[in-house]
C-alpha cells in the first residue's frame, strides 16, 4: 500500500484513548540492535540454541554469550524523543500505556508508567532454578556462568526465552490496554511473533484504527487494515502525537496577540 500521510493518520486518531505497541525497531535510534535482519543478533547465534530455554540446562555458557550481547548495548542506551512523546502522551491522558515486546526497560526511564514487558525485562536477574530475584554482586555477572549464591542455580536475565510463556501479569496488563484503546498505533515491529503481533488485529476486529510507523509496510498494511507512515519512531512519533493545536488555536485566540 502507498504511504499514508501524517495528517491523515492523525485525524484517524484524533480525540481517542490510544495504545502503543513497540517492537525492535523502536530501540534501533537508541544504539540497540535488532534480533532479526543482516545486522540482528540472529544473524551471529542461533534462536533456537542460544535463545532458547533448554540450553539454559545443557550449555549455559551458550545461553550468557546472548545475554551479554544483550547487555552491553542496553547498559549504554538511552531513550529517544520517539520514547519521551509516548511518555508524554500517557501523562496528558491520551495513551493508556505501552505495549512492548523490547527488553531495554527504555520506555519506563523516558517517563512512561504504563508499561506490559510482554517478552520479560533484561533489567531484571533471577535465578533460573529458585526463581528468587538476585542483586549481583561486584563482577558476579563477569563469571563464565554466573550462579545464585543461594541455591546454585544459574542466573538469567528476565526475559522469555524461545520455549517459554509470555509473563502472566504483564500480559493481563496487555490485554486490559487493549480493551479499553480506542486506536493502536504500532512501532518498529515487524508483526511476526505471535502472540503480541496479532494484537492491532483485535484493535480492527472492533472497527478502531490501528497506524503503523517503519520503514516497510506490515502485512496488515498491506491488506489496507492499517495506515503506514514511513520512517523511524523519533522522527515521527512526536509530531503524530503532538498535541493539536494550530489552526484551531490560531482562529479562536489569534486576533487578541
Ligand atoms: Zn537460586
Amino acid at each position: 500500500m502507498k504511504p499514508a500521510c501524517l495528517e491523515r493518520a492523525r485525524r484517524a486518531l484524533a480525540g481517542r484513548y490510544l495504545v502503543a505497541l513497540t517492537g525492535a525497531g523502536m530501540s534501533v535510534e537508541s544504539g540497540i540492535p535488532p534480533f532479526r535482519g543482516p545486522d540482528g543478533l540472529w544473524s551471529r547465534l542461533d534462536p533456537m540454541v542460544e535463545g532458547h530455554v533448554r540450553t539454559l540446562d545443557t550449555d549455559p555458557g551458550r545461553s550468557w554469550r546472548l545475554f551479554r550481547m544483550l547487555a552491553g548495548p542496553i547498559a549504554a542506551a538511552q531513550p529517544h524523543r520517539g520514547h519521551a512523546a509516548l511518555a508524554r502522551a500517557e501523562r496528558s491522558g491520551r495513551l493508556l500505556g505501552v505495549v512492548t515486546t523490547n527488553v531495554d526497560g527504555l520506555h519506563q526511564r523516558a517517563g512512561s508508567r504504563s508499561v506490559a514487558e510482554v517478552h520479560g525485562t533484561a533489567r531484571r536477574i533471577v535465578c533460573h532454578r529458585c526463581g528468587r530475584d538476585v542483586r549481583p554482586g561486584p563482577g558476579q555477572l563477569d563469571e563464565p556462568v554466573p550462579r545464585c549464591l543461594a541455591c546454585g542455580g544459574v542466573l538469567r536475565p528476565a526475559v522469555v526465552l524461545f520455549g517459554e510463556t509470555l509473563p502472566d501479569e504483564a500480559w493481563t496488563l496487555a490485554m486490559r490496554m487493549i480493551e479499553d484503546a480506542e486506536g493502536l498505533v504500532a512501532i518498529g515491529t515487524s508483526l511476526e511473533v505471535q502472540p503480541a503481533a496479532g494484537l492491532p488485529l483485535l484493535i480492527r476486529r472492533r472497527g478502531l484504527p490501528v497506524v503503523e510507523i517503519g520503514p516497510e509496510p506490515t502485512e496488515l498494511a498491506r491488506q489496507e487494515l492499517s495506515l503506514w507512515l514511513p520512517g523511524t519512531a523519533a522522527e515521527i512519533v512526536p509530531s503524530l502525537l503532538a498535541p493539536v493545536r494550530g489552526r484551531l488555536r490560531r482562529w479562536l485566540f489569534g486576533g487578541f496577540r
